[in-house]
């Protein structure tokens, strides 16, 4: 079968690569995503594929085959925007193929992934691997802003229930396990107004909040002294609010930014929370944050994304050894992500077996100069079109 997967591949090779680089031209900022959402349904429909459909959020799912077995592959298409465009030696929308590279915003994260699998897609039928199974291929919107809430609302509104979810964020072809979870904590401290002549007669709320933010900084430097994967709590924004510059601020607000570790929860970090304000006019919650999809649906994301891991020896991980092996003849490498993926949906909220295998440089996301290898590209097409076959 290797043989047959690569063959195939190699001859789709130069419409592959073309197609990633007209997803890269479209620019696609998150809930502006409409027009890269039906380029893709375009091109799986010219590919062939059984079903394709634009959901109410404007996420993007072609289907292959309708076995038991459901494997979903996820890339989100949308990106973060160019604001540097100066300082870019390349057009970030140019698409450019230079030396082997494919240039442009989103090319790492996550467009060359993106046109991999839904050119897999149409691999996987031709060659019958989606025998006994049923393939997704999911080009999810909002990811940038709102993790994961593309894909979980792309799995549960659509009753997808897939087996395995495989998220195609960058990794340079090496097997991602998982990532530490990520929350959003506001805290607020109430105080009482006066006037600023008069201080003895009002609450002064940062005054309060000064002594939450040194349990705060207590608290992430014990985190930090921690050997391993470790937690980390730090403070992002502060806020006040007052009747005028002359008066005592009645309010003021800090947000902290939680990275967890596996088997941390909303219970477990909520005792941390009500430790950090007990004894003071405080409250503290989770952040939430609302936004509309280009398809005008609203989204309410609750920020605390859990954090996941596969076990090295679940049925995925070891099809995907298998998968790599055969294609590329040694060994895959096996890592975790730094950054937060779709995967907080899939294994953090719904629990299905997650793993992440992606073409493009992790430390290429977000940044100046943005590009991925083509050969990535065409190896992960490669990779996504032959994992069905060791799933069984
Ligand atoms: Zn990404």
């Amino acid at each position: 079968m290797k043989a047959q997967v690569t063959e195939t591949v190699n001859a789709l090779q130069d419409q592959l690569i073309s197609f990633a680089s007209e997803l890269v031209k479209i620019k696609s900022p998150t809930c502006h995503e409409e027009e890269a959402v039906k380029r893709v349904a375009d091109e799986m429909r010219k590919l062939n594929y059984d079903q394709v459909i634009i959901d109410k959020v404007g996420n993007v799912i072609g289907v292959i085959g309708n076995g038991p077995e459901k494997l979903l592959f996820d890339s989100h298409i949308d990106n973060v925007a160019v604001n540097d465009s100066k300082a870019w030696e390349k057009d970030p929308y140019g698409g450019l193929i230079i030396d082997e590279k494919l240039y442009g915003r989103g090319s790492s994260d996550m467009k060359g992934s993106a046109a991999a699998t839904v050119y897999a897609g149409a691999m996987i039928k031709k060659l019958g691997l989606d025998k006994g199974k049923t393939i997704y291929v999911c080009c999810s919107v909002m990811e940038e802003d709102y993790d994961g809430e593309g894909l979980y609302r792309a799995i549960v509104d659509n009753n997808l229930s897939p087996d395995y979810v495989v998220i195609c964020e960058p990794t340079h072809l090496q097997i991602s396990l998982g990532h530490l979870g990520r929350a959003i904590y506001k805290i607020t401290v109430e105080g009482v107004s006066a006037h600023g002549a008069a201080p003895e007669k009002g609450v002064n709320a940062v005054y309060g909040m000064a002594k939450i933010i040194e349990r705060v900084e207590a608290l992430g430097n014990r985190y930090m002294q921690l050997e391993g994967e470790r937690p980390s709590i730090a403070l992002t924004k502060i806020e006040s609010e007052a009747v005028s510059l002359n008066a005592i601020p009645q309010t003021c607000h800090i947000y902290l930014d939680r990275r967890m570790t596996l088997g941390e929860n909303e219970e477990t970090v909520a005792m941390e929370m009500d430790a950090l304000i007990a004894g003071f006019d405080a409250t503290w919650k989770v952040h939430d944050v609302a936004g509309t999809s280009w398809a005008g649906e609203k989204v309410n994301l609750h920020s605390f994304l859990p954090a996941w891991e596969i076990e090295k020896d679940h049925k995925l991980t070891q099809g995907c050894v298998t998968a790599y092996r055969d294609l590329f003849d040694h060994e895959p490498s096996m890592y975790k992500w730094n950054f937060s993926t779709n995967g907080v949906a899939s294994a953090g909220k719904l629990g299905i077996p997650t793993i992440g295998f992606g073409a493009g440089i992790e430390k290429m996301a977000h940044m100046t100069n943005e590009y991925c290898p083509v050969p990535d590209i065409v190896n992960a097409c490669k990779f996504y079109t032959l994992l069905p076959r060791y799933l069984s």
